[in-house]
């Protein structure tokens, strides 16, 4: 890795990627990869060359989400091949190793493996590589913003989340680091009754948009607790693909507009 004079790695492109956006939460299950996934496939959707890497290493959900298995394929230079479904490039630690197996991995083999991930893949020409963060702030994720030229970061929360101010973690360590921030995105925010298309704000209206303007940050979106957001997802058909002409689909592709 190369070091600037103070000792820290300097930032580095990835080979033919043109933009990175990191899709970053201060904690799991907030729905970061769900957002991933299906703001990639809305920047697809609008004609961009789009990949995704997956950097979550211990918990690795692009593979199920995008319908794809099985190991990549060296290129003759030695480098992995990304596996593609709907039009996206995508790679991630799930088609390297069975899922247990990095569980037991001390620091070392993970951040060789993050390098791989970061430096050893060769992507076709790219408008976009979505990075799929681990949740919170440790040391993968401090990596990825200390050695990445990153274009910016996307935080997604839960209206809770934000009220335990979590999400602020994230962002104080993205300023540290120099990586713009593009904005908010509150997941699970009202809830949609599949029936009557009643709308139910469970956790109030306001929350995110108030913490929004509080730290200065755009709200780029509001995503609606969905049952077919859930199940598509299980199924590795994200609501992108399966619903394009739904309502619920309509916040991914604002967030991607507003990434664009
Ligand atoms: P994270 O990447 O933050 O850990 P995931 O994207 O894996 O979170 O989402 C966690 C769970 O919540 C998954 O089962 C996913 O299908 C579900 N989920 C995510 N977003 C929504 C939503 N808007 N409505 C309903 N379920 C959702």
């Amino acid at each position: 890795i190369p070091r600037m004079s103070k000792g820290l790695p300097m930032k580095q492109k990835i080979p033919n990627v043109k933009r990175i956006v990191l899709v970053s939460s201060g904690k799991g299950g907030v729905g970061k990869s769900t957002v991933s996934v299906n703001v990639a496939l809305a920047l697809r959707s609008m004609g961009k060359q789009v990949g995704l890497l997956d950097a979550d290493i211990f918990g690795p959900s692009i593979p199920k989400l995008m319908n794809l298995s099985g190991e990549p394929r060296l290129s003759e230079q030695g480098k992995l091949l990304p596996l593609s479904n709907y039009g996206i490039e995508t790679m991630s630690m799930g088609y390297l190793i069975p899922a247990e197996s990095a569980l037991a991995w001390r620091g070392l083999m993970v951040m060789k493996a993050l390098q791989q991930l970061l430096f050893e893949v060769q992507w076709s020409n790219l408008d976009y590589l979505v990075v799929d963060m681990p949740p919170g702030t440790g040391d993968t994720q401090l990596t990825i913003s200390q050695q990445l030229k990153v274009d910016g970061a996307v935080i997604v929360s839960t209206p809770q989340d934000i009220a335990l101010i979590d999400a602020i973690k994230g962002i104080t360590m993205f300023n540290k680091v120099n990586i713009p921030i593009l904005g908010l995105v509150q997941n699970m925010s009202y809830f949609v009754c599949s029936n009557c298309n009643h709308e139910s704000h469970i956790f109030g209206t306001d929350g995110a948009k108030r913490e929004a303007e509080k730290q200065k940050l755009e709200l780029l979106g509001s995503i609606p607790l969905s049952e077919d957001i859930c199940s598509q997802s299980d199924l590795g058909k994200p609501v992108v693909i399966s619903h394009p002409e739904s309502s619920i689909v309509q916040p991914y592709l604002d967030i991607a507009r507003k990434i664009i």
